[in-house]
Formats: structure tokens, C-alpha cells, sequence
């Protein structure tokens, strides 16, 4: 998964596969199980001078729910571009990257040797909720043995009696 990020995208390419969630470090640590795939497609766009990248996941992801630790369902669609800045050219600020101010999106570095799976995954991390649970759910009773017996669970009990 590896490109000539400027010429990829200059000639409008496109790329599309599936990812092993396996294979992705740094998603394993939020994953409830790291079987499954996720379908992605990255390809390259052009507007005037600006050569930018448009990414698209999709697929189901299992989540820990951090209150009951059980699996959760998420359905995992991202749709994100970034654009490429040639070595050396000024950085773009960044109420300008995208060309228009409400479509703001992440400047990366153009690279020969772009490799794709780590931009793929931090697109996946950033959609995902920051503390997902479910909708109805109990903590584990163990988790709640071990509340009441922290010297902070008692300290908040005192205080709001
Ligand atoms: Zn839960």
C-alpha cells in the first residue's frame, strides 16, 4: 500500500482493498476483537494546484463498552480527504487547506514512498466515539466492588451527603 503520493494523485488514481484490523496496532488497544476487515478505497483528486487524497472506510467494527466491557456493535463509514503538500513548499494554513473553509481537512507531507495504512488507520481512530457504550447496559459486578471500595468512590459518597 505503498505510492508516489504526488503522482498518484496528479494522474486521479484509485486504490481499494480490504484492511486486516489484525495488522493495525494501534486500533488493537480500543478493538473488542481484532478479527474482521474493513473495505478502503483511497483515491487521488486535483482541484487547480492543490492534489489531495480521498479516503473512505466502511465496514463493522466490535468496540469495548466502557461501562458493562462487553463487545459493541459500530458501523465504521469515513469519508476524509487530505492534502498533499509538496517537500519544501510553504505549509498551508489552515483555514485555506481544502480550498474552502468549511471543508477543511488535514495537510500531510507528499511522499515517493507514501504508505497508505497508517494515514487509513488514524482516519479509522479518529471516527471512532471516544468512550462508546451502549445505550442500556449494567457495569460488571466486579467493577462495582471495586468502586465502592476505592477511597475516591467513598470521598464522592461524603460530599454529596
Ligand atoms: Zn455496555
Amino acid at each position: 500500500m505503498v505510492i508516489d503520493s504526488l503522482e498518484f494523485a496528479r494522474r486521479h488514481g484509485a486504490l481499494s482493498g480490504r484492511l486486516q484490523l489484525g495488522t493495525l496496532p494501534r486500533l488493537t488497544d480500543v478493538l473488542f476483537d481484532v478479527s474482521g476487515s474493513l473495505d478502503y478505497e483511497v483515491s487521488g483528486e486535483t482541484a487547480g494546484d492543490e492534489v489531495f487524497l480521498a479516503l473512505k472506510l466502511e465496514g463493522p467494527l466490535r468496540l469495548t463498552c466502557q461501562r458493562c466491557l462487553g463487545a459493541l456493535e459500530f458501523a465504521l463509514s469515513v469519508r476524509s480527504r487530505v492534502m498533499l503538500v509538496e517537500p519544501g513548499s510553504p505549509w498551508p494554513d489552515d483555514s485555506h487547506v481544502g480550498g474552502l473553509e468549511d471543508e477543511a481537512c488535514d495537510a500531510i507531507e507528499a511522499s515517493r514512498e507514501l504508505d497508505t495504512t497508517p494515514l487509513l488507520e488514524e482516519e479509522i481512530l479518529l471516527a471512532l466515539p471516544i468512550a462508546p457504550r451502549h445505550e442500556h447496559c449494567e457495569p460488571p459486578a466486579a467493577a462495582i466492588v471495586s468502586k465502592e471500595a476505592s477511597p475516591f468512590a467513598k470521598l464522592a459518597r461524603l460530599k454529596r451527603n
